[in-house]
């Protein structure tokens, strides 16, 4: 079939939420991707941080394939012999008290926001449905319900209303909005270390020290949403390492499966966690020895193969080579590791599109055939 064909069935069939560029992928390895023409692609974007690991890593497959012939899913209603080992690695190498594993990314915020409302309301005393969580302008956490219903993305939002109430925002990067806006009621207050959907978004120096300060002095949990920072993309295990600070809840997703499978978890530093008592949360994919045999694996590779201190190396190297092309459509090049954006001057893009178009991700570099530099932006 000719990518034309792909394309036009694609577009028949399925619904319209999605509008990828006109690249049909066939296979991956590594860093590598081809599309059904033949070409061969460099693949920046690593499915926003979900193949840190990069594309179909052998070791991560032989994983999943030994445990998808001896066990694939046994629901919590029994245990299986590959979540504890999951749940002990994770916390070692995270340095986190608890673990509770969920599947996608959205879920594992949801998880963090009904943990904390609990906390709230039978640990801090806060008044019944009062509880707030603070969240960032420009946030991505994800398509739900309640998660969109606290974005700040009028496409993400516009008429999926009503919305859950009990969300507060705030600029991102300023932690005086932070302070002024923590009441009697204030649960937490959730953030990416770096907003990754919005642009790419570094915060100032110091803002996580100062924001983890300000949580600690108010008894405010501190959720980092580290799904897309997390696992070693800026060149640590969780950014959060950069400012060396530690959350009390870190949601990780997307690379803690080396893009084989959904897999999320929320990792939790004080015991948060403990407050939910069996019967009130769950999933029942979540946990299954089939991914949690892919995230030990996952986890592995990233550490074994030194993928993280590569991130960091790599990244710092390929921010400052980019940083010398001189181009009048570049606006600006950001980073922190592999987690780099180049942000298009705003000539063609105030258009309908808003700002997902003019904020890009370095998305990929056709190397062969009408290979052309200027296709990177
Ligand atoms: C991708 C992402 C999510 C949502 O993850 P899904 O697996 O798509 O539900 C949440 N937060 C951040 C920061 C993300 O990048």
């Amino acid at each position: 079939m000719k990518t034309s064909e792909y394309i036009n069935m694609e577009n028949e069939y399925g619904a319209g939420n999605y509008k990828p560029l006109d690249v049909v992928l066939t296979r991956g390895e590594g860093i590598w991707v081809w599309d059904v023409d033949g070409n061969k692609y460099l693949d920046c974007l690593a499915a926003y941080s979900a193949v840190n690991q990069g594309h179909c890593h052998p070791e991560i497959l032989k994983a999943m394939m030994d445990q998808a012939k001896k066990l694939t899913l046994t629901s919590r209603a029994f245990r299986n012999d590959q979540l504890p080992l999951l749940y002990e690695e994770l916390c070692k190498l995270t340095n986190s008290h608890k673990v509770l594993p969920m599947n996608s990314g959205a879920e594992a915020v949801e998880t963090a926001i009904k943990c904390v409302r609990k906390w709230g309301y039978e640990v801090k005393g806060v008044e019944q449905d009062k509880a707030e969580i603070i969240v960032c302008a420009d946030n991505f956490h994800g398509r739900t319900l309640a998660i969109v219903g606290f974005s700040t993305d009028e496409n993400a939002r516009d008429n999926f209303g009503p919305f859950a109430p009990g969300f507060k925002i705030i600029p991102f990067g300023d932690s005086d909005a932070l302070e002024k806006a923590i009441t009697k009621n204030t649960v937490a207050f959730m953030v990416e270390p770096i907003q990754g959907e919005a642009g790419v978004i570094i915060p100032p120096e110091g803002y996580l020290k100062k924001a983890r300060e300000i949580c600690e002095k108010n008894n405010v949990i501190l959720i980092l949403d580290e799904i897309q920072t997390g696992l070693g993309r800026t060149g640590a295990l969780l950014a959060e390492e950069h400012e060396g600070i530690e959350a009390d809840l870190t949601l990780i997703g997307k690379a803690l499966s080396g893009g084989f499978y959904p897999v999320s978890a929320v990792l939790s530093n004080k015991e948060v966690i403990e407050i939910l008592k069996p019967g009130q949360h769950g999933s029942t994919f979540g946990g299954n020895p089939l991914a949690c045999s892919v995230a030990r694996t996952a986890l592995k590779v990233l550490v074994d193969e030194g993928m993280i201190e590569n991130a960091r190396e790599m990244g710092a190297y390929f921010l400052s080579e980019l940083k010398k092309i001189e181009n009048k459509n570049i606006r600006d090049i950001r980073g922190r590791g592999l987690m780099i954006a180049i942000e298009k001057e705003l000539i063609r893009c105030l258009s309908n599109e808003g700002i997902m178009d003019q904020i890009t991700y370095f998305f990929c570099i056709k190397l062969s055939r009408e290979y052309n530099g200027n296709e990177m932006i």
